[in-house]
């Protein structure tokens, strides 16, 4: 076994493949581009070597820079994770010319599958199944369109070179077909730079089921079972699972031994799997191979107790398969969740931005064990992420966030886990499918496992409901929320008070919350009795609990609420024990323009210049009063007084530029404090 490797790639599956690395003592080297030095994954590795700008393209895609590093560090194997150079056969070659180990398959299987229509025309010789359809070299648009009527409409057509669902194009009439046709070589000469496609007929309702295979260089290739990807959004996938619901054991022996056979048509070595489309009749045919490891590879490590990169390792050693077709046992059911900067609600639209928080449930609250083939056990949940909390998803990389892996003794048991999973999920500063995956988990038709590649399309309705009305309890712990910033902000204490709480000095109080298109007004009354709270007609007393920074805890009526919470500007968002909102708080200065105190110190709260100054070192201030004016984004904000204090310095003066977080004014101590 090699004792040193350099794992080609970011995010969650860099860290992924470090951590075997890690557990088995191999030493590793991360490479990194200029956006990612501080990455997770760089420091997931022992060593690790910058390969240039942020575009992919000048770092992560650069092989020759990639292989100087490993050689330079003395690494005799690189892992190339999935994406990027996993799937690139002159890099394969190049690093087998450098003395290099290329923890994949031959150069020349890559090739061999790199084509989806080369890779039918072999798999239509080794006697694995195919969707009907045409994969010649003749590209005649002529020839194209005969070839569509022959099929049959609807009918499919792809990017021979294709990948992530880019070029395809769904054909309904032959109208159509020119254009479709058109448009699908324009996108596939932009992604791939080879515009060559196939057609297909175009399957209704099918399910994605794949089969993981593993092949040694001893000529052995057995096959780890398979995982249902049927639940998709433009043709990728989103949530999978394994076994595939309704799996057979007829079917499943049928589908792997395809799987090997077509593994087996390439001469493969290492980790593949192999994709078939499947209809409802169960007929299923061979879609295409990925030469790699999977996104989704971990559902198969959790049902059947190993770690695919460890065997990935093992093989590229040279060592043997390390089981048996005949050894091999499935435990119990996986789920895994893709967890997306995305809009849902705008086409799934990838999203970008600071996770401001992000908080994932702890394994250890999944307390149930799983018992693995070996006899030993391992957590219930496993959460793959390259991302932490104060990280930014940047247009430069794809944007997954984390992916959410369960294990359960059956399906339903894997599936409440998940819906646990997602909902104790906290995510705060960008747009995610989050709310969406929580749905969907929980939605009537995968719960029923009726799955087919349309499901999201089809309960389209039931998977994005016009959103609920706020409930009462979200705008009480809102409304005590607001409270207890504001007195913070006056540099009171009002994390330890519970008693004697006043609405800040007033009697009454309103406050205004939106939540989508809605308004709700929360009324605040304090009197003899205490704090009474009046929400859309309803009304009941009101006290404070323990409130720390990031939770609240009140009483409401007869009940006790509590939250965690966090504000991102004046949105607040609110994370309950089975439920998250976030509120809009109306009365709320324009968040980025309220500056920040701490002990008696003002601080910018963006980056700008001052442009006035309104007073003077030793004036008495009331709180609110406007005190300098600073221009950012080519605006001006004025910098109001956070509480009344008497002023003591001044720290710019009128043109000067002001970093971001600087201190622009110190008030004098308070009478009475050290
Ligand atoms: P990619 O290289 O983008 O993964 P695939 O050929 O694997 O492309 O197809 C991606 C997805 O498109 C499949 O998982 C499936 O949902 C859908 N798909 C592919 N071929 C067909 C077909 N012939 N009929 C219906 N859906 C298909
Ligand atoms: P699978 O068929 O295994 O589900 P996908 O097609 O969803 O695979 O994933 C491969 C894609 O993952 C690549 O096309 C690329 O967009 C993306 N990718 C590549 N490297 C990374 C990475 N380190 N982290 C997240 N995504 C990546
Ligand atoms: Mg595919």
């Amino acid at each position: 076994m090699f004792d040193k490797l350099l794992i080609a790639n970011r995010g969650e599956i860099a860290c992924r493949i470090a951590a075997t690395a890690a557990r088995l003592g191999i030493a590793s080297v991360a490479v990194f581009s200029e956006a990612d030095r501080h990455a997770k994954h760089v420091l997931a590795c022992d060593e690790a070597v910058g390969v240039g700008p942020p575009a992919a393209r000048e770092s992560y895609l650069q092989g020759g820079r990639i292989i100087a590093a490993a050689l330079e560090s003395g690494a005799q194997a690189i892992h190339p994770g999935y994406g990027f150079l996993s799937e690139n056969a002159a890099f394969a070659r190049a690093c087998q010319d450098a003395g290099l180990i290329f923890i994949g398959p031959p150069a020349a299987a890559i090739e061999a599958m790199g084509s989806k229509s080369a890779a039918k025309s072999l798999m239509e010789e080794a006697g694995v199944p195919l969707v009907p359809g045409y994969h010649g070299h003749d590209q005649d648009p002529v020839v194209l369109a005969a070839a569509a009527d022959a099929i049959g409409y609807p009918v499919l057509i792809k990017a021979s070179a294709g990948g992530g669902g880019k070029g395809m194009r769904i054909v309904t009439a032959p109208a159509d077909f020119g254009a479709a046709l058109h448009s699908c070589k324009r996108e596939a000469r932009a992604a791939f730079g080879d515009d060559a496609v196939l057609v297909e007929k175009y399957l209704l309702r099918p399910r994605h089921i794949e089969i993981q295979v593993f092949a040694d260089r001893h000529g052995r290739c057995i096959y780890l079972f398979e995982r249902d990807c049927s639940v998709q959004r433009r043709h990728q996938k989103v949530l999978e699972e394994a076994p595939a619901p309704g799996m057979t054991r007829a079917r499943r022996e049928a589908m792997g031994a395809a799987a090997v056979a077509a593994a087996q048509a390439v001469g493969y070595v290492g980790a593949g799997t192999v994709e078939f489309i499947v209809n409802q009749d169960e007929s299923f045919y061979f879609m295409e191979m990925n030469t790699r490891l999977q996104v989704e590879h971990p559902v198969t490590e959790m049902i059947t107790g190993f770690d695919l990169v460890e065997w990935q390792f093992r093989i590229a050693a040279g060592e043997a398969l390390p089981a048996r077709q005949d050894e091999l046992v499935m435990h119990g059911h996986s789920l895994e969740a893709r967890l997306y900067a995305e809009n849902p609600e705008r086409g799934f639209l990838p999203a970008t931005g600071c996770l401001e928080r992000l908080r994932f449930p702890e394994a250890v609250e999944f307390a149930v064990a799983r018992v693995l083939a070996a006899g030993a056990s391992r957590a219930a949940l496993r959460i793959d992420s390259g991302i932490r909390e104060g990280d930014s998803i940047t247009p430069f990389y794809d944007p997954m966030i984390a992916k959410l892996i369960v294990w359960g003794k059956d399906r339903p048991e894997a599936l409440s886990r998940m819906v646990t999973a997602l909902g104790k999920t906290q995510i705060v500063g960008l747009h995610t499918n989050l709310a969406f995956l929580s749905r969907l988990v929980d939605c009537a038709a995968f719960r029923s496992a009726d799955l087919d590649t349309g499901l999201i399309e089809r309960h389209h309705a039931a998977l994005f409901p016009a959103p609920a009305p706020v409930d009462w309890n979200s705008v009480a712990l809102a409304a005590a929320v607001v409270l207890a910033t504001e007195r913070r902000d006056e540099g009171a204490d009002p994390w330890s008070r519970r008693d004697g709480w006043r609405l800040n000095g007033r009697a009454t109080r309103e406050l205004r919350f939106a939540h989508g298109d809605d308004m709700c007004v929360a009324a605040l009354r304090y009197g003899a009795q205490g704090c009474t709270l009046t929400l859309g007609g309803q009304s009941g007393s009101f006290t404070l609990g323990a409130v720390t920074q990031g939770s609240i805890e009140i009483r409401l009526g007869e009940g006790a609420l509590e939250a965690e919470f966090e504000w991102q500007g004046t949105l607040l968002h609110l994370f309950g024990r089975d439920s998250q909102i976030v509120l809009d708080w109306l009365d709320a200065h324009p968040p980025d323009f309220e500056a920040f105190v701490e002990e008696g110190r003002l601080t910018a709260p963006m980056p700008g210049k001052v442009v006035a100054i309104m007073t003077e070192p030793g004036a008495a201030v009331e709180r609110g009063a406007p005190l300098l004016v600073m221009e950012a984004m080519k605006m001006e904000h004025t910098i109001t007084a956070p509480r009344a204090g008497v002023v003591a310095e001044i720290r710019f003066a009128v043109g000067e530029q002001v970093a971001e977080g600087a201190e622009l004014l110190v008030f004098a101590a308070e009478p009475g404090t050290p």
